[in-house]
């Protein structure tokens, strides 16, 4: 089958290069001309652990292309997948004006049946706006919209794909969910689960999914705080909740508060929903406020165990909002530099993969190479992001490069009897 993936971002381009994987003919297009041009020429416009092998194998088996052509895209195709960005408005709302272009391109050009389906993340209503702009132009032309959310997770989106919990497909075509059962005809054979069901009810489904993970993080968070206050630990407490498997493990490691490009902006868009609705998400609304409150509480973390913060120096080890990508949007750790900054520290900083997206936005940053560096005359150290090599320090040869061993542990990496045991002046979130 000949699939057309718009939007050659984390998503499309893992998206893409899975269904190329899987013997579809995909075309991947993008707006960004350099983006393409980097493709064509065989260089990844984004870190993703096991992407460049994978983009490679399928460009030579000559299953997968790059183009700025959007017309062809669309005329060769059958399928056509949305997979632009939805970047959040002032107001929490998601911005559709690329979605909306799309459309626009998708009813123009069509030259014959289409499926035309959303793997952005978008509000419920997006299908049926879709569907309006496909009526409108070039009637002749049958088409059909499905609703597909995405749940990779950066770092690991490749796997995520390969190996999803579900597929979420919505459709009210039947014609249109068999193209579908045909394009994941791979994961149908693993036994994966399908949930078939309306547009509006899988638009749903992704916020709801984020929303549910989001109130996860931020509910441990909140146990996190009382912890400091209290004295006791919040991994002890976190394990003994994760092993009711009513609740389970996973989401429960306090930290910094969620970042990314899918949570923050997700559960506002979600608080935005119910709104529109004339409605109010409460939990959702109380787990935004409750994440800021995380995130800007992690300056105070760090005035505590450094003492003043003007003038002194951080060794900050990590950018990326989370590891094994190169993905700054709203990292933590980005925002802890910030505040940083704005104390009047200078600050030293260094990432395996998301340097170069960093230096852009933080001009009053030095990048050091890799931690033993970074360290090297700073007066303390935050572990912001939880890289691997990060996991592993060697703990003497860092305490001889910083000017006093101090460590602030965003991520709870180490172990805080031991690092006490061995003059370390060490903070984690949470512990007591
Ligand atoms: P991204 O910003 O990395 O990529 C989006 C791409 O779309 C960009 O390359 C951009 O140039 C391109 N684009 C925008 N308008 C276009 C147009 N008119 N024609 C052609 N190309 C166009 O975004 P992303 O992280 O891949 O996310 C895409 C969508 O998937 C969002 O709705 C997001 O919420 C959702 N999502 C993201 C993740 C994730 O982990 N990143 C996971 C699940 C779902």
């Amino acid at each position: 089958m000949n699939i057309c993936m718009i939007g050659t971002g984390y998503v499309g381009l893992v998206t893409g290069a899975c269904l190329a994987d899987f013997g579809m003919n995909v075309v991947c297009v993008d707006k960004d001309e350099a983006k393409i041009a980097a493709l064509q020429s065989g260089r990844l416009p984004i870190y993703e652990p096991g992407l460049e092998q994978l983009v490679a194998k399928n460009e030579r088996a000559g299953r997968l292309r790059f183009t700025t052509d959007l017309r062809e895209g669309i005329q060769s195709s059958l399928a056509i997948f949305i997979a632009v960005g939805t970047p959040p408005k002032a107001d929490g709302s998601p911005d559709l004006t690329f979605v909306r272009q799309v459309a626009e391109a998708i009813a123009e050009h069509r030259n014959g049946y289409k499926v035309v389906i959303t793997k952005s993340t978008v509000p419920t209503g997006t299908g049926k706006m879709i569907e309006e702009i496909l009526a409108k132009k070039n009637g002749g032309h049958p088409f059909s919209v499905v609703s597909n959310p995405e749940f990779l997770r950066e770092g690991s989106a490749i796997a995520d794909f390969l190996r999803p919990d579900r597929i979420v497909i919505g459709a009210s075509d039947p014609r249109a969910i068999e193209v579908m059962k045909e394009i994941y005809s791979p994961l149908y054979l693993i036994e994966t689960p399908f949930v078939i069901t309306d547009v509006a009810s899988a638009e749903l489904i992704k916020y709801a999914s984020n929303g549910f993970l989001a109130v996860k993080i931020s509910f441990i968070n909140e146990i996190a705080r009382l912890c400091e206050k209290m004295g006791a630990d919040a991994h002890d407490v976190a394990r003994g909740m994760g092993l009711d498997r009513r609740i389970g493990p996973r989401f429960l490691q306090p930290g910094p508060g969620f970042g990314g490009s899918c949570f923050p902006k997700d559960t506002a868009a979600a608080a935005d929903l119910a709104r529109q609705h004339g409605d109010v998400f409460e939990i959702i609304e109380a787990t935004i406020r409750a994440n800021a409150r995380t995130k800007s509480r992690m300056i105070e973390r760090i005035a505590q165990a450094a003492g003043p913060l003007r003038g002194k120096t951080a060794a900050v080890l990590g950018l990326s909002f989370k590891p094994e990508t190169d993905d700054i949007r709203e990292s933590p750790a980005i925002a802890v530099i910030r505040d940083l900054l704005a104390a009047g520290a200078a600050v030293r900083a260094c990432d395996p993969a998301a340097v170069d997206n960093a230096r852009a936005v933080l001009p009053d940053v030095t990048f050091a190479k890799g931690p033993y560096d970074c360290a090297t005359g700073a007066d303390f150290l935050v572990l912001a992001t939880e890289w691997n090599e990060f996991r592993a320090l060697n703990l003497q040869e860092l305490g001889r490069r910083l000017k006093s061993k101090t460590m602030v542990d965003l991520r709870n990496v180490y172990d805080p009897r031991e690092m006490r045991a061995t003059g370390w002046n060490y903070t984690g979130v949470g512990r007591g």
